[in-house]
């Protein structure tokens, strides 16, 4: 067998001739042409007059028996009567890109289900780069229109690089898919998704889960007026607890021993478990509080009440319920949850509307814990649209599989 043509059946590419071969320091350079003898024009895919040649160019393939692989040709440019000047298409591998489509499908694949350091070791690739590799095998495997059918969605914003940069994802309620994702979480930004939406699939939204920034309830009004804003429980109850926590810091101010101070200390994850997770110890600091601290006994229970109420399943008794905590909270002497009272006033509407439907963002918990894991795994990408690349190809219903192939056969 001609050590090219074995060459051809292992490096195994569709419309790709091997010319040659030559080992480098680094492991085995192939020698490549398109099977076609007339440049492609690399905007529109047609056929046109070569423009020059450019120097040799080299992209990484996958490993072969364990050795790195790279292909090498002379690109032409070609002189497109629609696109102008520009770099001739080749068939292993996207514009722009220093990989082969196989070699990006194995990195989304791995990008998929391993950590950070098992995808860079494996495939030898800087972290970074796998960032700029998975936004084109999203691009490249997306199927469809992720857009369509969409009647309950929920919107929520993530926080990226230690809260400098952020990113708002729409989560599709019925798939449980991540639909969109954008940098920025301002009105704007979720207005640039209701564009994308259109018109008429923006008619089709039913109900729409959100938090309370006055920038969502904006654009969802704005875009979608006949959908149902449902607040999302997890941020209501963010609420009370952030409030309580301002009561316990200000208590911590206050104290007047370094005992009282100290105990106070102690409490704060006690104050935030649920009841029923409290450990021995967390039980009995709780016990005590009512005698040791009372604003921030009040502001416990308060905290709690507010969970009692989203815990109810029929409305009027929420409604009745929720209006009793409003006065409560207006009553309890405590500036912070006097805010929250006020807040929680004003978006009832919204509030009851998640008891009436049960739909919040924390029904795709799942979903949302996956995200914010890709958060932290983003971390080394260069850009925000590394992570959303990332979420895309992990929260969308891709499917990868790993990239093999047999004697005959072509990737
Ligand atoms: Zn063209």
């Amino acid at each position: 067998m001609r050590i090219t043509r074995l060459l051809r059946e292992l490096v195994g590419l569709k419309e790709t001739r091997v010319v040659g071969v030559n080992f480098s320091a680094e492991g085995l350079v192939v020698d490549v042409k398109p099977t076609w003898r007339r440049p492609r024009c690399s905007g529109c895919g047609r056929r046109c007059p070569g423009y020059d040649q450019q120097r040799g160019r080299t992209w990484r393939h996958l490993d072969l028996a364990g050795m790195l692989l790279h292909l090498r040709y002379d690109t032409r440019r070609v002189e497109c009567r629609r696109c102008g000047i520009l770099v001739e298409l080749v068939p292993w591998a996207e514009i722009g890109s220093w990989f082969t489509r196989p070699f990006e499908d194995h990195v989304g694949y791995l990008a998929q289900r391993c950590d950070q350091t098992t995808v860079s070791k494996q495939m030898r690739i800087a972290w970074a780069t796998v960032g700029d590799i998975v936004q084109r095998v999203v691009a490249r495997r997306q199927d469809g229109d992720p857009l369509d059918g969409l009647t309950i969605i929920g919107v929520d914003e993530l926080s990226y690089r230690r809260h400098h940069e952020y990113v708002t994802v729409v989560v599709d309620h019925g798939g449980g898919k991540v639909v969109w994702a954008h940098e920025g979480k301002n009105a704007d930004t979720l207005l640039a998704f209701f564009d994308e939406l259109g018109l008429e699939r923006c008619k089709k939204l039913e109900a729409v889960t959100i938090d309370m920034s006055a920038s969502y309830i904006k654009a969802v009004t704005q875009a979608s007026p006949e959908a149902q804003i449902i607040f999302d429980r997890f941020h209501v109850q963010r609420l009370a607890h952030d409030a309580l926590d301002e009561v316990r810091r200000a208590e911590v101010n206050q104290a007047e021993t370094d005992a009282e101070r100290r105990g106070l200390k102690g409490t704060r994850w006690a104050l935030h478990k649920n009841p029923w997770n409290l450990t021995g110890l967390e039980h009995d600091k709780l016990s005590a509080l009512p005698r040791a601290n009372r604003r921030l006994y009040r502001g416990y229970l308060l905290k709690e009440a507010l969970a009692g109420v989203l815990d109810r399943r029929q409305v009027n008794v929420a409604k009745r319920k929720l209006d009793e905590w409003i006065s409560w909270a207006l009553r309890s002497r405590l500036g912070p949850f006097r805010r929250v009272a006020r807040t929680v006033r004003d978006h009832a509407d919204g509030i009851l509307a998640y008891v009436r439907s049960g739909l919040s963002n924390g029904r795709t918990e799942g979903l949302n814990g996956k995200i914010r894991t890709l958060t932290r795994r983003a971390y080394g990408f260069h850009s925000a649209s590394g992570l959303i690349g990332l979420i895309k190809l992990c929260c969308s219903g891709i499917r990868l599989e790993p990239v093999f192939h047999w004697p005959g056969g072509a990737h």
